[in-house]
């Protein structure tokens, strides 16, 4: 028998190796099967060459339990390795590997993110087991070979009886860490890092109910087989060219993915690039809430079939992180923190792209079938209203597709909008006003006369709209964006016909002042303003700059400093051609003329659902006290 010493200048590597990453021990299952996939995978290789020594087969890489002698084995029919190669490659490549690894980022280990993904390798095995036996033939006609390490750097390495070729791995648990000895935990794992690697993986076997023949009888019971528990779909629909693949197919692979997931997606983006870099994946538009936040964690990261994390930030832009589906690269460095993700050159590329092809596919969807396009937009709008406020290149493209529906649902994108409104929406300096609702119901009676008058009004009612409308201020010119209840129409919007007042300019006078002895001169600018006499005798409304501004407050706009304390400034707008505003103005007491403003204010505010709390109670009991 042969023994002999681990060659490493840190002789605290074993330690070093159980502390390390303590939430993440759970790793060492995955990279074990991904070194037992590689065997396979090269032995295929061999196979393909006809350089291998045996069949290739359909090969199967088996964990198992052993709960009596506390063991985890894991055993694979690849290459297997000589004693030769089990020198060089566990004790020295494995080892130097390993040895690199935590001598790297030890310090950085707190850096939560995806370090300690990847890396490791066979050595993470010591993080739960206090010894590690190999037992392994190689697919040459050599002796198999057993090396047993007891979490030292000593070892035994001698010649072995095994009659297969191939590698199985044989854990011994350590006390502390028994619950990977428990078939549910084993299971769970198994399922989350391996559920699309590309070798068959076997855990146990399990019962799997046989369907009712045709003339089976009312009662009758189904049959169950025992079957091999397969963990695994070895060719998960990104694997494969989107020309073989239907729209089934891909609802059937996010069904795959999101087993809980009732309802099929939108659609979906296949992304597949071999260069610069290398990328496979799908990406799906799922049913928005308007809640972003919910959403997200749900991509998942995969290299080359090995499950990573379902944390792309960094990796995939952040308005997409929304999205749901895979991304598989080889390309992306793993075992380094988020902010170093970040810089890298290549990983910046591929957020780039992938922001690319998501435009692309939604530009095709807008031009292949606009219909089906306006009926998906209440669902995928906040993704690309959200695009295009964060990416300067999304938005560019965006701009062409984004569409603007009205209260009437008419469709628009931005030219077709402004080609619609351009002859009878221009304020007085000749500027486009784009008129919007954000709620039907709160804002109906204002709609309502915007609609009255022939215009269009947007119907706009994302979180982030006023950040959006911000934005397309600045890139397109000559447009403002004005809320329906932010001022009076008239105000806003050039019109032939001229409105007469009924009123001479000393009642004007008169009444604002009798207006002023009630209404808060600091909450409400009072306007005069002759409109017909069937609009509302007061309309109260808020300029659009400053709820604008507010809103994006509460949104998270950046560089809105200073703006916490904006009082409430209101308009409050007289209609001096109403029959009430008239009988204010010649209402002899002034105590019935103060109740009578007093009132109409109240009933205003009402309709902007401004009055509240106690003062909506005596609003109610007053009134009716007057209809009694
Ligand atoms: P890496 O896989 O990154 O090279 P590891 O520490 O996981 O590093 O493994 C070191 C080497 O040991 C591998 O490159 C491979 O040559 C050999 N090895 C590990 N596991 C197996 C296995 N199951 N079958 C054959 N060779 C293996």
């Amino acid at each position: 028998m042969a023994t002999g010493k681990i060659n490493v200048s840190v002789e605290n590597i074993f330690p070093l190796i159980k502390k390390f990453l303590y939430s993440d021990h759970e790793i060492f299952l995955r990279e074990l099967i991904s070194n037992a996939t590689d065997a396979t995978l090269k032995l295929k290789h061999l196979s393909s060459l006809g350089e291998a020594n045996v069949e290739y087969g359909n090969p199967t890489i088996e964990v198992k339990v052993n709960k009596d002698n506390n063991t985890l084995h894991i055993i694979d029919q690849g290459i297997g390795m000589t004693k030769e190669e089990v020198k060089k490659y566990i004790n020295e490549v494995a080892f130097s590997g390993a040895e690199e690894f935590l001598d790297k980022y030890k310090d950085s280990a707190k850096d939560s993110g995806i370090i300690g993904h990847f890396g490791l390798g066979f050595y993470s095995a010591f993080m739960v087991a206090n010894k590690v036996e190999i037992l392994t033939k190689s697919h040459k006609d050599e002796p198999a070979a057993h090396w047993i390490c007891e979490g030292t750097t000593e070892f035994t390495l001698e010649d072995a009886e095994k009659s297969t070729h191939g590698t199985e791995v044989i854990l011994h648990i350590n006390d502390e860490d028994k619950e990977f000895l428990e078939e549910s935990r084993i299971q769970e794992l198994l399922v989350k890092y391996n559920k699309f690697m590309p070798i068959q993986i076997k855990f146990g076997t399990k019962e799997e109910t046989l369907p009712l023949p045709e003339d089976a009888k009312e009662d009758a019971k189904p049959e169950t087989k025992t079957v091999d528990n397969i963990i695994n779909n070895p060719n998960p629909a990104w694997t494969k060219q989107p020309t073989d693949l239907e729209e089934k197919d891909y609802n059937e692979f996010y069904k795959e993915l999101y087993p809980m997931q009732f309802e099929d997606p939108l659609f979906h983006i296949h992304l597949n690039v071999d260069y610069p870099f290398n990328l496979t994946g799908i990406l799906y538009f799922p049913r928005m809430a308007q809640d972003m936040n919910i959403q997200k964690d749900k991509i998942q990261l995969y290299q080359n079939q090995v499950y990573v994390t379902d944390n792309v930030e960094g990796i995939v832009p952040e308005f997409l992180t929304m999205l749901r589906g895979v991304i598989d690269s080889p390309d992306i460095p793993l075992n380094v923190s988020r902010s170093y993700l970040q810089a890298d050159g290549a990983v910046k590329k591929i957020s780039s792209y992938i922001t690319r092809k998501v435009a692309d596919k939604l530009k095709s969807l807008f031009n292949n079938s606009r219909e089906d396009f306006e009926k998906k937009w209440n669902d995928i709008k906040i993704v690309i209203e959200y695009g295009m406020l964060s990416e300067d290149k999304f938005f560019e493209k965006a701009d062409k597709f984004a569409l603007y529906p009205t209260t009437e649902h008419e469709f628009f994108t931005f030219e077709e909008l402004k080609e619609a409104i351009k002859d009878n929406q221009t304020d007085k300096d000749d500027k486009l006003v784009i008129l919007y609702a954000s709620n039907k119901d709160e804002q109906h009676s204002y709609i309502q006369a915007a609609k009255d008058k022939g215009y269009k009004v947007l119907m706009l009612d994302s979180p982030i709209v006023s950040h959006l409308l911000q934005k397309l201020e600045t890139t397109h010119e000559n447009i403002s964006f004005v809320r329906v209840d932010s001022d009076h129409i008239d105000n806003l919007i050039k019109t032939d016909d001229e409105k007469i007042s009924k009123l001479s300019d000393e009642e004007k006078e008169k009444l604002k002042s009798d207006f002023e002895k009630v209404i808060p001169a600091e909450k409400y600018t009072i306007q005069m303003e002759a409109m017909d006499s069937t609009a509302a005798p007061l309309i109260i409304t808020q300029p659009e700059f400053m709820r604008r501004m507010k809103e994006m407050q509460q949104t998270g706009g950046g560089g809105m400093f200073g703006m916490g304390n904006m009082p409430e400034m209101y308009n409050l707008v007289v209609n001096t051609n109403h029959e009430l505003i008239n009988a204010i103005l010649n209402t002899k007491t002034e105590k019935k003329q103060q109740r009578l403003i007093k009132q109409s204010l109240d009933l205003a505010r009402l309709s902007q659902n401004l009055l509240k709390g106690e003062e909506l109670t005596d609003f109610i009991k007053r009134s009716f006290d007057m209809v009694k």
